[in-house]
């Protein structure tokens, strides 16, 4: 069967499409522009015509003949996987967060309602930022009945002056929202279901070509940074964080297209908490070769730095029979793909 990939060339994606390619399927994948596809079908070529790309400059562009910008994609197509969306923290609007979040969402949605007439399902790369709120005493433990709706008062109060990762995740939030909306209207018009996928932070090795850290993507970006950045306070160091291998994101995206029962549910995907700190002293003690050389920083190794919150993947597990990656291994192999690339 034929599977639509939006933000084929993102570091999930690529992982993704990798994996249905393994299993057979066909792939359709949207990209932004020429070079990204070319690129794209390079790196998979040995799949041949298995592989087929296509370009939508802009997903929230309804196309003039057209209700959505992907009415010609969901044809003949018999699942899609939404992953397309702002990752980034760079961006000062809220809109510049929200509107492609949202819109490219509802796009998807649109287009499959009137033309997905093969579409089975559904998927979404939502986020634990659509369920996240803040939280200051150990230990939270978040589950699929949570929102991510303090995000999106905090953006409401505070505009362009709300930190970037809040409007991030409200982006996150509203997107999905809309989604279950616009299914819930719908849902007696067509014959696809929705599962929303909800990984925490995503680690492991890249896909992507990666020349310096500044073109990793987001999350490696920020894993990057906090390991080799001398200059991170305490505060910083005791943040909490949950991470899932990418490698585990990707096949429970194309777990669940096999999968009757996941149809209308939310799943975390999450394979562990660690705080900033913890996970020096983790990579310390695999490596500490890196340390002694002083091409890491040790940071502050007595920090009372207790995990505050854990996101609880139990109901991933059992639905979709998810077995994660060890810690080890996935450290272990994300350091070797940041030492390949220098
Ligand atoms: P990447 O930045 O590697 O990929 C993002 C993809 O989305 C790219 O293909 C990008 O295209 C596309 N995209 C971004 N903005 C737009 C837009 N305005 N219009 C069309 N396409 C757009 O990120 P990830 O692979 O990390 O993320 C993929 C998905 O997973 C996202 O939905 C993200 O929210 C979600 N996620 C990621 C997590 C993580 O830790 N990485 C954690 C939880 C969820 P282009 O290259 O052209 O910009």
């Amino acid at each position: 069967s034929r599977v639509l990939i939006t933000g084929a060339n993102g570091y999930i994606a690529m992982w993704i499409i990798r994996t249905l390619l393994e299993q057979g399927y066909s792939v359709r994948g949207v990209v932004r522009s020429l070079e990204k596809a070319t690129k794209l079908k390079q790196h998979f070529s040995s799949y041949g015509d298995k592989l087929e790309l296509i370009i939508i400059e802009d997903m929230m562009k309804a196309s003039a003949r057209y209700d959505g910008a992907f009415d010609d994609a969901v044809k003949d197509v018999d699942a899609i996987e939404h992953t397309a969306s702002p990752v980034t923290l760079s961006a000062v609007e809220p809109d510049d967060y929200i509107k492609p979040a949202l819109q490219g969402t509802l796009s998807v949605l649109k287009s499959a309602l009137h033309f997905g007439k093969k579409v089975k399902r559904i998927v979404i790369t939502s986020s634990s930022a659509a369920i996240h709120r803040v939280i200051t005493q150990p230990t939270h433990i978040f589950d699929e009945t949570q929102w991510g709706d303090e995000a999106i008062e905090i953006v409401q109060e505070k505009g362009r002056d709300a930190p970037p990762m809040m409007k991030y995740k409200a982006s996150k939030t509203l997107a999905e929202k809309a989604a279950w909306d616009f299914y819930n209207q719908h849902k007696n018009e067509v014959q696809w279901d929705l599962v929303v996928l909800h990984p925490p932070f995503v680690l492991g090795p890249s896909l992507q070509e990666v020349k310096t850290p500044e073109s990793l993507n987001v999350s490696l970006e920020i894993f990057y940074n906090m390991l080799t950045q001398p200059n991170k306070s305490d505060e910083e160091l005791k943040a909490t964080y949950n991470f899932v291998d990418v490698r585990d994101v990707s096949k429970a995206h194309v777990e669940v297209l096999k999968n009757e029962k996941a149809a209308g549910e939310r799943i975390i995907l999450a394979n562990g908490a660690s705080t900033w700190q913890d996970t020096r002293n983790y990579i310390h003690s695999l490596r500490p070769d890196l340390y002694a050389s002083g091409v890491l920083p040790r940071g502050n190794s007595d920090l009372d730095n207790p995990v505050l919150y854990i996101y609880n993947p139990e109901k991933g597990k059992k639905l979709l029979g998810l077995e994660y990656i060890s810690k080890n291994e996935m450290i272990g192999d994300l350091l070797a793909d940041f030492e390949a690339r220098g």
